[in-house]
């Protein structure tokens, strides 16, 4: 299933008359002559964000969704976010511009990455970053002693800065090796025993425990994500300890924890998403449940937060799950081939640079066939092959569906790759020199943007 996108039976998908996307007939993007590309429903995006917040509001008042921009960073996404109020993860100085030009607020971004530059994080926090989350205990040593001296200086930009400990919980995850954030093998996040370490020496170091609070008064939040397309959650519990740990002993050194992140990372299958958010649903109550029932052994916290945690603020950080679904990517046939009967080689017109999750993560995008030319249509031709649908880059890499079934193609057809709104455009390259993919954005039956 896919909000905002309909698809008639293989019969009707004639002369573009099978599929719309926000209510746009795919006749009229195929009038536009723009293959390789990717088109968007603006709706469909909207709709995921909103049911993130509703979802979230349910269980805490103070509550904020930032959208994962690196899955899919589109000017009409960004201005979807923006209008609509929504926060922006970034994770460098290029998105945190881009962010910014698409009139997000700068106390509305937060700032995450592994390996963040000391340029990067200052241009940020002077142009009035909100959020940022550290990976390192010396980005974070070095963004406390900047801060304090920028206090010195009475400069305000900092002050409604929350700095959070990215923590790395130590906990394995069941997803692609390289989608994996939070276990011991990643490199992403602080482990609990080094910030325990480190917190240790600051103080000796300080002596003076007022200087010392003072300094370390911008670290108020905490932040884990573990990981990404995940496509089951009961491992939160346990997050949730490793999280309510740190807020313990960070609270039992008078540093009181005002912000938690959980992340983004829910997972999108090959069959969409369900049209009434209800995935969204299950993992938000999910996650705070855990972190609400976890909390209850840890009555100090709760002091300080509230039985009905009103004086914490809870955030996620959802890319994936907000656009996958929203975009599908079409690619017209150029030729066909068959090696042997089993190996079947159609040729598109997009390839590894324009859609590249095939190649990098071997993933699987639901194919079909969405138009095809009347003239060509005959019984036969609704009989199912397995294709191996191929670009034209040089690289034996290089393909965007392998043993997909479709029936005979021919030139001139289209097929449409599903779930294709996180994590491809946003990874197109001009590999062989191939120019970018092109992007249509569509809303209530009107074409809203063309790249
Ligand atoms: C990539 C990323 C996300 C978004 O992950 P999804 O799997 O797309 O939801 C959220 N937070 C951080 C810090 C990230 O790096």
């Amino acid at each position: 299933m896919r909000p905002f996108i309909s698809l008639k039976s293989i019969e009707e998908r004639i002369n573009g008359k099978g599929l719309e996307i926000d209510a746009v007939p795919l006749a009229q993007i195929l009038d536009l002559d723009k293959t390789p590309v990717y088109v968007t429903s603006l709706n469909a995006v909207s709709q995921r964000l909103n049911k993130y917040k509703e979802a979230l509001s349910i269980h805490f008042k103070q509550n904020e969704i930032f959208y994962a921009m690196k899955a899919n960073f589109a000017a009409p996404i960004l201005n979807t976010v923006s209008k609509e109020n929504f926060g922006i993860d970034i994770v460098s100085i290029g998105e945190w511009r881009k962010a910014l030009a698409s009139g997000i607020h700068p106390n509305k971004v937060c700032f995450a990455g592994v390996g963040k530059k000391e340029s990067e994080w200052k241009e940020a926090i002077l142009g009035g970053l909100g959020n940022l989350s550290v990976e390192h205990l010396t980005e974070l040593t070095e963004i406390l002693d900047f801060l304090s001296e920028e206090k010195k200086l009475n400069s305000i930009a900092q002050k409604k800065l929350v700095v959070s400990l990215r923590l790395n919980p130590a906990v394995e995850v069941d997803t692609h090796p390289h989608l994996k954030t939070g276990a011991l093998n990643s490199k992403f996040g602080v482990l609990f025993e080094h910030f325990c370490n480190w917190l240790n020496a600051k103080k000796m170091q300080f002596k003076n425990e007022e200087l010392f609070l003072n300094w370390i008064n911008p670290l108020k939040g905490i932040h884990v994500h573990i990981g990404s397309q995940l496509t089951e959650n009961s491992i939160f519990p346990l997050v949730a300890r490793k999280v309510l740990d740190c807020a313990q002993f960070m609270f039992e050194n008078k540093i009181f924890v005002q912000h938690i992140d959980f992340g983004g990372g829910l997972g999108v299958g090959q069959n969409g998403v369900p049209e009434n958010g209800e995935d969204i649903f299950s993992h938000v109550h999910f996650v705070c449940n855990a972190f609400k029932q976890e909390s209850k052994k840890y009555p100090k916290l709760l002091s300080i937060w509230n039985d009905d945690f009103s004086n914490l603020f809870v955030c996620m950080e959802p890319g994936r799950s907000i656009v996958a679904s929203s975009t599908i990517f079409l690619t017209k046939v150029l030729y066909e081939k068959r090696n042997s009967v089993e190996n079947i080689f159609c040729y598109v017109d997009g390839a590894m640079n324009d859609f590249p999750r095939p190649s990098i993560y071997g993933a699987v995008h639901h194919a079909e066939l969405v138009n095809y030319d009347n003239m060509n249509l005959s019984k036969n031709d609704l009989n199912i092959f397995s294709w191996n649908i191929v670009g034209p880059v040089c690289e034996s890499g290089d393909f965007l569906a392998k043993n997909a079934l479709l029936p005979q193609i021919h030139k001139g057809d289209v097929i449409a790759f599903f779930e294709a709104g996180a994590y491809c455009r946003s990874m197109a390259s001009q590999y062989n020199l191939r120019e970018l993919p092109s992007e249509i954005f569509v809303r209530d039956g009107n074409i809203t943007d063309i790249f």
